[in-house]
């Protein structure tokens, strides 16, 4: 008996089955199929999607949420007058249309009273007035759905150790450029014997900053749009590369126009030292 490939409906995986009616690849996305049609959530599936890939027995794990008390107690007890209280918490990436939509609609459906959705990064920032919203109960509940909430270190670890990484180099490539511009800076660059050598050193370094540092705004944008969706870090992608073209123009030519190798590698730098801050949040 020959075996059928057929494409889950919920996450959208093509599996080898011999049943000819079947529709999904597991359990776990049987069952959030079912959850989301019979919650009168189907729009979801009309959503840009991008999958994690199989559900299995994610919905029906059994999760020990002890962080998540320990910071609903530090919440409460840095709440204020109002009784309005906040929480950060980390969802699994990548975050579609429909995983986004999702979201916002259980947390209003379980009474929650802000929230910000932070697509690229993971994170929900969550305001709730005590009686009103349970965010034990909105994790539960959001992992019925196949979407775990996750402790921010463990969600961002990874994240945080790339951030880093290019954060470190990118300063050195940057602090680099500095040092041979230096005979630019002072015009004596025509004087100074290796001044060519200086300026390829120049040119190299900030090629590096770009690979190594450009390459976290840029590869997010692409695949983004990839899936035709708009990613938030394209403003900041075209703006790099933008400057990148000017400074290889610059130095082509021989010009000294106002964007050069030195701004291009210092905004990078300084672009990454502003996302790292604010993760570090
Ligand atoms: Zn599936």
């Amino acid at each position: 008996m020959l075996s059928n490939k057929v494409k889950c409906d919920h996450c959208g995986v093509f599996f080898n089955t011999l049943d000819e009616d079947a529709h999904f690849c597991c359990k776990g996305c049987a069952s959030v199929y079912q959850l989301i049609h019979e919650s009168g959530f189907g729009h979801f599936y009309d959503l840009e999607t991008e999958r994690l890939g199989p559900l299995r027995e994610k919905p029906f794990m059994e999760r020990d949420l002890g962080w998540l008390h320990q910071s609903i107690t530090k919440a409460k007890e840095a709440g204020n007058r109002s009784g309005l209280l906040r929480i950060v918490l980390w969802i699994e990436r990548p975050i579609d249309e429909g995983t986004s939509w999702l979201v916002r609609e259980l947390f209003t459906k379980q009474g929650g009273q802000q929230l910000q959705l932070d697509q690229h990064e993971g994170r929900l920032d969550v305001c709730w007035i005590i009686g009103h919203f349970d965010p034990v109960v909105f994790a539960k509940e959001l992992q019925r759905y196949g979407i775990l909430v996750l402790p921010a270190k463990v969600s961002s670890a990874k994240e945080d150790h790339s951030l880093k990484f290019r954060l470190g180099f990118c300063g050195a490539f940057s602090l680099g450029v500095i040092l041979f511009s230096i005979p630019q800076y002072l015009g004596i660059e025509g004087e100074f014997a290796p001044s060519m050598l200086f300026s390829m050193l120049v040119a190299l370094f900030a090629t590096l900053s770009f690979v190594v540092g450009a390459s976290y705004f840029i590869a997010p944008v692409m695949k983004a749009a990839r899936h035709r969706r708009f990613h938030t870090d394209l403003p900041v992608a075209i703006i790099i590369s933008i400057t990148i073209i000017i400074s290889y123009f610059d130095w082509a030519n021989g010009a000294n126009w106002l964007i050069g190798f030195d701004f291009t590698s210092g905004l990078i730098f300084l672009l990454l030292l502003w996302r790292w801050l604010r993760r570090s949040k």
